[in-house]
């Protein structure tokens, strides 16, 4: 177990999009098809108890994931294909501090996911 948990660990943290489970699950049976989709699932769930990776929401309701270690981002989804892009933009992250502050709060984090359709066709990106 502990070994297929290091796997799922390792393979959740090269990845640099949002698998949902059934994709990590894809990539983790690449290096140990022993490995089932519910070991995934269960693992995958303590992994995010232990704050190692981050859920996600894309509104598609699979739940996503990525590593837990990131800088800080967040996410703009194109509704058209379900890409993913992220982004920081300093004027968020004060406008949601002032918002916070005005309200009585110090912000200890926040989550942002933004969803849009492409005013121009954008280059298609190869996405596993
Ligand atoms: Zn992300």
């Amino acid at each position: 177990m502990t070994g297929q948990r290091r796997i799922i660990a390792q393979v959740l943290s090269e990845a640099d999009d949002h698998p949902a489970v059934e994709e990590v699950h894809r990539r983790v049976a690449e290096r140990d098809p022993r490995i089932s989709l519910s070991t995934v699932y269960r693992t995958v769930r303590l992994l995010e108890d232990e704050g190692i990776v981050e859920r996600r929401d894309f509104g598609d309701g699979r739940a996503r994931y990525e590593p837990g270690d990131h800088e800080h981002h967040d996410h703009l989804i194109d509704v058209t294909t379900g890409e993913v892009i992220e982004f920081t933009n300093e004027d968020i992250e004060r406008l949601q501090e002032r918002v916070a502050a005005e309200l009585g709060f110090r912000l200890t984090g926040h989550r942002l996911e933004l969803f849009g359709k492409p005013l121009k066709p954008r280059k298609a990106k190869d996405e596993t």
